[in-house]
């Protein structure tokens, strides 16, 4: 306390009375201890002992006293300010280290973390499905055979046996490449004579061409349709074909084929049918169905028991066949005379629909990694 002071007391001065001095002393502490971090804690030493800050306003009128009553004053103000800036240091102090603390703790880096960990992905259905049906044939002793998906149109229909006029070859469902004349000039549509292949069956022209009977191929490709992309249709899709051309070859052979496939694919009980058909460049031609995977048949005449998969029906169409027509053979240098021989093909895309349940062939070709993804990666 400073001694009374009859000229001027300093204890007169609001600002300087020591409840007042110890006030701000006191919200000064207070507000350092409620800084919870350095920015709050920043903010607290600009409010408290800052340049226009309560202690620093008092500190400034005590050059107002007489001499007399600045010291007494000085002492107060200085005893107060020492204690807050000490408090204000301790809790900078405090406050740092619990930083430190927390940065070691949040930015550690657990090097026992395995570092080389990447999702696996997955090979797209369609790939993993066409291997798988080439497998089934290759353990037959069938070799896998593959052609250019853009052909000869002389390959992909004449040697065939597609007559000039068959509506397949219209440029409403062939794509035809642009192509360059003799004299130089581009060739349009249909002059050039080159197109993207409709089927796969191209290549079993070429295999015949190629290599001396007995022949045994099986042929996996990509084809092109002029359609648009809608749930059930796509300019691009997959078929898998196979070719066996031998002595002696007969439907019977075919048949036995097509049910040790079936049976390899969807088990055991399998069965298939067929139907008669037409296709240039097979004769006979079948179209070939094959017990329903799911009711097995027992759907049919059987309302207790409806089956969404094959509606009822009991059969599912997967695919045409029939024997080599021997214009084919004939057209790729085979004697019809000594050999003969059956193919079949169907589209792979279909399969994969009703094999896995898909609606939409959209999903096959979008490239979201969510439709891929759950069919794991089988090899
Ligand atoms: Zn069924």
């Amino acid at each position: 306390m400073s001694a009374p002071n009859k000229s001027y007391d300093p204890v007169e001065v609001e600002a300087l009375k020591p409840e007042e001095i110890e006030r701000m002393r006191d919200e000064a502490l207070a507000a350092f201890a409620a800084a919870g971090d350095l920015d709050a804690l920043a903010h607290a030493k600009t409010a408290h002992t800052g340049g226009t800050s309560p202690l620093a306003l008092a500190n400034r009128e005590i050059g107002a006293l007489p001499p007399q009553a600045k010291a007494a004053a000085g002492k107060l103000v200085g005893q107060a300010r020492g204690v807050v800036s000490k408090a204000l240091a301790a809790r900078q102090t405090e406050l740092e280290a619990d930083r430190d603390a927390r940065v070691l703790v949040e930015e550690a880096v657990d090097v026992t973390l395995p570092y080389d960990r990447v999702p696996a992905g997955a090979r797209h259905p369609l790939t993993t499905l066409m291997e798988r049906v080439s497998d089934v044939f290759v353990s037959m002793g069938y070799e896998v055979a593959e052609g250019p998906e853009v052909e000869a149109e002389w390959f992909n229909f004449d040697a065939l046996n597609f007559v000039p006029d068959h509506p397949a070859r219209q440029m409403q469902d062939t794509f035809f490449v642009q192509g360059t004349s003799a004299e130089g000039t581009a060739t349009t549509g249909d002059e050039s004579g080159v197109v993207l292949r409709t089927h796969t069956s191209p290549v079993q022209a070429r295999t015949l061409i190629d290599r001396e009977p007995p022949v045994y191929v099986v042929c996996p490709g990509r084809v092109y349709r002029t359609d648009e992309l809608d749930a059930t249709h796509t300019p691009v899709f997959h078929q898998i074909e196979l070719l066996a051309v031998d002595e002696g070859l007969t439907m019977a052979d075919l048949k036995g084929t097509l049910d040790h496939m079936v049976q390899a694919l969807f088990g055991p009980d399998m069965k298939t049918r067929l139907r008669p058909n037409f296709f240039p460049f097979t004769e006979p031609s079948a179209e070939m169905d094959m017990l329903c995977y799911v009711c097995r048949g027992e759907s049919v005449g059987n309302p207790d028991r409806p089956c969404r998969t094959c509606g009822s029906e009991g059969w599912i169409e997967l695919g045409g066949c029939g024997m080599v027509n021997p214009k084919v053979l004939v057209a790729c240098g085979v004697d019809p005379e000594k050999y003969s021989g059956f193919a079949f093909g169907f589209g792979i895309e279909r399969m994969l629909m009703f094999r896995h349940n898909v609606d939409d062939m959209r999903d096959m070709v979008e490239g979201d990694v969510r439709f891929t993804r759950p069919f794991g990666m089988e090899i």
